[in-house]
């Protein structure tokens, strides 16, 4: 017999799915204090999480303050990676 709730109860940290899901309400300081430690344990952990929750404050800062959201060497290599995509028939 398979208890569900074993799963559940005894896992330590939240995933990535899990943190991708809240993330912007974690930002926000939308979460409860429970979960928001779990969220800060696993971006501590996770270089991937850690990652992505730099860009997004990044560009939580930038908006406030009016400045570009990312580096333009950045968006020039992003553009260009698109240009290459579409580039040739
Ligand atoms: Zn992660």
């Amino acid at each position: 017999m398979i208890r569900r709730s074993f799963f559940r109860r005894n896992k330590p940290e939240v995933d990535c799915r899990e943190v991708g899901k809240v993330l912007q309400s974690y930002l926000d300081g939308d979460v409860d204090e429970d979960f928001t430690a779990k969220i800060s344990a696993h971006l501590e952990a996770c270089k991937d999480c850690g990652l992505e929750v730099e860009t997004y404050r990044q560009i939580k800062t930038s908006l406030a303050s009016k400045m570009p959201a990312v580096d333009p060497a950045a968006l020039e290599r992003l553009r260009r990676f698109g240009d290459e995509l579409t580039a040739g028939d």
